[in-house]
């Protein structure tokens, strides 16, 4: 089946132009009640939510994204990510003020190295739509935008002098709100820098302003190639005409893209959700990349789903939807703890030499090992363990005499 995506509607005092002019949806973002009401109206208790737990969490949403909002329902997925409520400031199960444990993973300003091979750049706080199960709630809306000249630099010498550190993302706030001569310079500097393998840009723009997708910004992300780009659709309904067009255009360019998405109460914690973002964005070339379970934190108990929802989710999905189609269901342990993937477990025993399975349309059977005496290590792989100590201890070397970039294998001949 080809999908059919939804153009969206400008007001009809607003110029055709005006709408699919990223800048024109920035400068005209309400920010507050007053101006939110002009778009919509609005519950009691988001009045409250707007009037009380700002101080919480910037608000901010395009009108492209207001249009997509069904006015008539208080209960519209898409109004639930994007509108404060009074819930955010009831009592929580759970609530951190940084649930991922990055303040204490950022050795200077602006970055955060958790993990060993890669770096997040908090390039900017600023989004164009404030989400409010935002899991960075510590660092993103409080108007730091675009980093100061020495704490820029700061950031890229620990780039420079941590030789192991292959991959950089770019996050915030959302890096696409930058101007592209920002980005450029970003990803000029960093593309400098020998050992930078990958960089992944984290947007939520192709959802929230698609407009912002243009030839000029894709001719910046094809010449620092190869840059990932991870979207950040939640709803099937987010997957309109622009973003369909955005999302193609960025495919024809040669930009990957992978999808994500986080499982949110009365938005997407439902099989037939999930399954219907995940084959539009496989359709237009985005592989759904992780369905994360929503982060403790503050303000984002209403919209926290348990654990086994999520499990069941996947466990309907699966045998049901394309290999292609799945993203890897992922909590991230509160307070720093890192990623955890949760695969349904099809697992019913386990012995010496043996598991039993009970796969998903109810075939039984064993895997049985081969015998452990035949096992040997490849040859070869002596070759690749000078890099991999390298990747492993990157947060400690801090100069290195490995080329990343030399091919172990070259003079095997
Ligand atoms: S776009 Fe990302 S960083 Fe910005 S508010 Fe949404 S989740 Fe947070």
């Amino acid at each position: 089946m080809k999908f059919q995506f939804r153009a969206t509607q400008a007001r009809s005092d607003v110029l055709a132009q005006d709408w699919m002019d990223w800048r024109w949806q920035l400068r005209k973002s309400p920010k507050n009640l007053k101006e939110l009401l002009n778009f919509l109206p609005l519950s009691e208790a988001e009045i409250t939510g707007l009037v009380n737990s700002t101080e919480l969490f910037s608000f901010r949403v395009t009108p492209y994204y207001l249009s997509l909002i069904i006015p008539h329902d208080p209960e519209d997925p898409l109004r639930r990510i994007a509108l404060p409520r009074a819930d955010e400031l009831c009592k929580a199960t759970q609530s951190f003020f940084d649930p991922l444990g990055e303040i204490k993973n950022s050795p200077v300003n602006r970055i955060i190295h958790r993990y060993s091979d890669r770096v997040l750049f908090l390039i900017t706080d600023f989004c164009s739509v404030y989400c409010r199960y935002c899991t960075r709630k510590h660092f993103t809306g409080q108007e730091q935008a675009f980093p100061q000249r020495n704490e820029y630099e700061q950031a890229l010498d620990y780039i420079r002098n941590h030789p192991g550190i292959c991959e950089v993302i770019l996050s915030g706030g959302d890096p696409l709100t930058l101007s592209n001569a920002q980005l450029e310079k970003v990803l000029s500097d960093l593309r400098a820098i020998e050992h930078i393998e990958i960089i992944r840009i984290g947007s939520r723009m192709p959802v929230v302003c698609p407009m912002r997708i243009d030839q000029e910004l894709v001719a910046v992300l094809k010449k620092y190639k190869p840059i990932y780009l991870m979207t950040h659709f939640n709803h099937p309904r987010e997957v309109t005409l622009e973003a369909s067009q955005a999302l193609e255009l960025l495919a024809d360019s040669g930009v990957p893209m992978m999808n994500q998405m986080v499982l949110l109460n009365g938005v997407n914690n439902h099989a037939a959700i999930v399954q219907a973002l995940c084959r539009r964005l496989l359709y237009l070339r985005v592989k759904p990349y992780y369905l994360f379970q929503c982060d403790p934190s503050q303000g984002t108990d209403y919209l926290r789903t348990p654990i086994e929802q999520g499990e069941q989710i996947m466990r309907e999905m699966w045998g049901h939807l394309s290999g292609l189609a799945m993203p890897v269901f992922s909590v991230d342990i509160p307070n720093g703890g890192g990623k955890t993937t949760l695969a349904p477990n099809f697992e019913t025993a386990r012995g010496p030499g043996y598991r039993t399975y009970l796969g998903w349309d109810g075939v039984s059977c064993d895997y049985i090992d081969p015998n452990p005496d035949q096992l040997l290590p490849p040859s070869d792989y002596a070759l690749y363990e000078v890099e991999w100590n390298l990747i492993k201890n990157a947060k400690k070397i801090k100069n290195s005499s490995v080329n990343l970039s030399v091919d172990p294998a070259a003079n095997l001949d």
